[in-house]
C-alpha cells in the first residue's frame, strides 16, 4: 500500500526551527511519527496567511520552501523530496519517504506567471488558489466578494498551471470560483483537504455537487481531519468554547466523510489530506499523523476492500497527478 497525506502545515513548524527528526511537543508531523503512520509520502505546504500583503508573502513562502530542503538535507537517509508520482514510488524504493510541495494560497506568486513558474521548477506540485481571503487569482471561501469567481489573472494562472502539470487545488476557494476553475481548466482538479457540506454545512466543505462534478473530470476529494469541518454541532461548540469544546469527532466521523464522498463520487475520487499542523484542535484518536492506520482499519470493518482502501490511501491522488502531469505534455 502507497499512502499519501495531500496536506499538512508542517513547514510553519520548520520555520520556527523546529527539527524534523526530533519534532516538536505540540507538533502533528515528524519523521518518527510519519514512520509510525506509515507514510510513504507527505506533500508540505508553503502556508501563507491572507493577513500578509503579496511581497511578505512571498518572503515567507520562500522561508519555508528553504526549511523543507534544510530538514530533507538534514535527514538524507530518511526523506527525498519528490516531484512526480514516479519519483515518489522510486523514493518508497529505497526506504525514503517522500516530501513533496503544495503552494497553499497563491499569494506568493503575486501577479507573476514567471514566480508561479520558478516555484514550479523549486518543486511545488500544487496550489491552493487562496486561503481564507480573496486575492489576486480568485476569490475564497471565507470571503468571497472581490471577484465572483476567478479574476482575469486566474484565468491566466489556470492556464498556465495546466501547461506546466501543476495540479490545481479546490480548497479554500468560493463555490463561483470553483465554478469557474471546473469549466476552463484542461486538467483534472482536487481538493487536497476539505470534507463534505452533506455532512457538515461549513463554507470550506464541498457539496455532493461539487464533488460529483469534481470527479466527472477525472479529480479527487481528499478528506480533512479538521473537527470543525467534520461536524456541525462541534463547530458550534466550538464557536462558543474555543478549543475546550467536546465531545470532540472521532476517527469515525472522519470515515463518515470518506464513505459518504466514495458514495457520492465512486471509490476512484476520493483520498485523504490530513491539514495536520494546521490545525489546533483534532480528532479524538487521531492526534497526530501516527494514528493515520487507525481510518484504514475502520474502512476495513466497514467492509472496505484492500484494493479500495489502497486507492483512499493514496493511488487515487497519485493517478490525478500523473494524469495533469500527461495533460501537460
Ligand atoms: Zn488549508
Amino acid at each position: 500500500m502507497f499512502v499519501l497525506d495531500t496536506h499538512c502545515d508542517t513547514p510553519t513548524l520548520l520555520i520556527k526551527g523546529m527539527d524534523l527528526g526530533k519534532g516538536a511537543p505540540d507538533g502533528q508531523v515528524d519523521l518518527a511519527k510519519l514512520k509510525a503512520g506509515g507514510v510513504d509520502a507527505s506533500f508540505f505546504a508553503l502556508y501563507t496567511s491572507a493577513e500578509l500583503s503579496p511581497e511578505a508573502s512571498t518572503t515567507r513562502a520562500l522561508e519555508m520552501l528553504a526549511s523543507i530542503y534544510d530538514a530533507v538535507g538534514q535527514y538524507p537517509d530518511q526523506v527525498a523530496i519528490a516531484t512526480s508520482p514516479s519519483e515518489a514510488l522510486a523514493n518508497k524504493e529505497k526506504g525514503l519517504i517522500s516530501i513533496l510541495i503544495g503552494i497553499e494560497n497563491g499569494s506568493p506568486i503575486q501577479k507573476s506567471l514567471s514566480l508561479l513558474r520558478l516555484f514550479y521548477r523549486f518543486g511545488a506540485r500544487y496550489m491552493t488558489l487562496t486561503h481564507n481571503g480573496d486575492n489576486e487569482i480568485a476569490d475564497a471561501a471565507m470571503e468571497g466578494k472581490r471577484w465572483g469567481g476567478l479574476s482575469p489573472f486566474g484565468r491566466e494562472v489556470v492556464a498556465e498551471m495546466n501547461r506546466l502539470g501543476m495540479i490545481i487545488d479546490m480548497a479554500h476557494v468560493s463555490d463561483l470560483t470553483f465554478n469557474d476553475v471546473l469549466a476552463c481548466s484542461k486538467s483534472p482538479i482536487v481538493s487536497t483537504h476539505s470534507c463534505c457540506r452533506a455532512l457538515a454545512n461549513h463554507p470550506r466543505n464541498m457539496t455532493d455537487d461539487m464533488i460529483r462534478r469534481m470527479a466527472d473530470k477525472g479529480g479527487v476529494i481528499q478528506i480533512n481531519f479538521y473537527p470543525v469541518f467534520l461536524s456541525d454541532s462541534y463547530a458550534k461548540a466550538y464557536a462558543e468554547s474555543g478549543e475546550k469544546a467536546t465531545p470532540k469527532p472521532t476517527a469515525e466521523d472522519v470515515v463518515r466523510h470518506i464513505d459518504h464522498a466514495v458514495n457520492v463520487a465512486g471509490i476512484e475520487h476520493v483520498g485523504i489530506g490530513t491539514d495536520f499542523d494546521g490545525i489546533e484542535v483534532t480528532p479524538e484518536g487521531l492526534e497526530d499523523v501516527s494514528r493515520l492506520p487507525i481510518i484504514f482499519d475502520l474502512l476495513r470493518r466497514k467492509g472496505y476492500s484492500e484494493d479500495q482502501i489502497e486507492k483512499i490511501a493514496g493511488q487515487n491522488f497519485l493517478r490525478v497527478f500523473n494524469d495533469v502531469i500527461s495533460n501537460s505534455l
